[in-house]
């Protein structure tokens, strides 16, 4: 199974892909996450990222596009995989409906997290993210057994320099202009489905996999 996570930035998006990719055993593939872990190594690819990162605008299409065509073709990927944050734009989003097409593959579904601008500000804030191994907790919603440290790997937790409100913000209209048109994109192709992100997260899963199983 190969599914896109769409939705705004703190839709809940990684949280169900983990979820998903646990129950499915198929890698989940977050390019944010990529990236925050080549700015963790000090890469030259971490430090040109970064750059575009700490200002809430999107990395260029050059340095994400072949990361990630490279990325679903290693052997981890030939059951499926969950893409989490990619693609962002529409110029993304078509070289990999061509990556895919020319080895006769397709997207099975792209999967819609829907939550409006204004509860997004308020759980960025509370959001704590593990560099390490990518998971995300919230402080109210979902938080960790011991506070500041990951449950999944015991690493020191953060509060991401991008989760700012006024960072938070940017990433909200950058969402609007360039990710939004995906959804329409995707709905072009036959494959998008929708579900309520304001839920539950543990509603959320089960109205995702209700869906995929259907
Ligand atoms: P969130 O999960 O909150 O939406 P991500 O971890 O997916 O955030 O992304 C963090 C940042 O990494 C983005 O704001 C952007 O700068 C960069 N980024 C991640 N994925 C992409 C992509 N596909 N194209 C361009 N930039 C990206
Ligand atoms: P994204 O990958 O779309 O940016 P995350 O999965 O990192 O989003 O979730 C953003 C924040 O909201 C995290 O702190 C996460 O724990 C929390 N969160 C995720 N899903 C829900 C939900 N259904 N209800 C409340 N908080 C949630
Ligand atoms: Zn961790």
């Amino acid at each position: 199974m190969k599914i896109i996570m769409l939705g705004a930035p703190g839709a809940g998006k990684g949280t169900q892909a983990k979820m998903l990719a646990g129950k499915y055993n198929i890698p989940h593939i977050s390019t944010g996450d990529i990236f925050r872990s080549n700015i963790k190594n000090g890469t030259e690819l971490g430090k040109k990222a970064k750059e575009y990162m700490d200002q809430g605008m999107l990395v260029p299409d050059e340095l994400t596009v072949d990361l990630v065509i490279d990325r679903v073709q290693n052997e981890d990927c030939k059951n499926g995989y969950i893409l989490d944050g990619f693609p962002r734009t529409i110029p993304q989003a078509e070289a990999l409906t061509k990556a895919l097409s020319e080895r006769n593959e397709k997207i099975d579904a792209a999967v819609d997290v829907e939550v409006p601008d204004e509860a997004i500000v308020t759980r960025m804030s509370g959001r704590r993210a593990c560099v390490s191994c990518g998971a995300t907790y919230h402080i109210v919603h979902n938080p960790t057994k011991t506070p500041g440290i990951c449950d999944a790997c015991g690493e020191k937790l953060i509060l991401r320099d991008d989760d700012k409100p006024e960072t938070v913000q940017k990433r909200l209209t950058v969402y609007h202009e360039q990710t939004q048109p995906l959804i329409d994109y995707y709905k072009g192709l036959g494959v998008l489905v929708s579900v309520d992100g304001t839920k539950d997260l543990n509603d959320v899963f089960s109205d995702i996999c209700a869906i995929l199983e259907k």
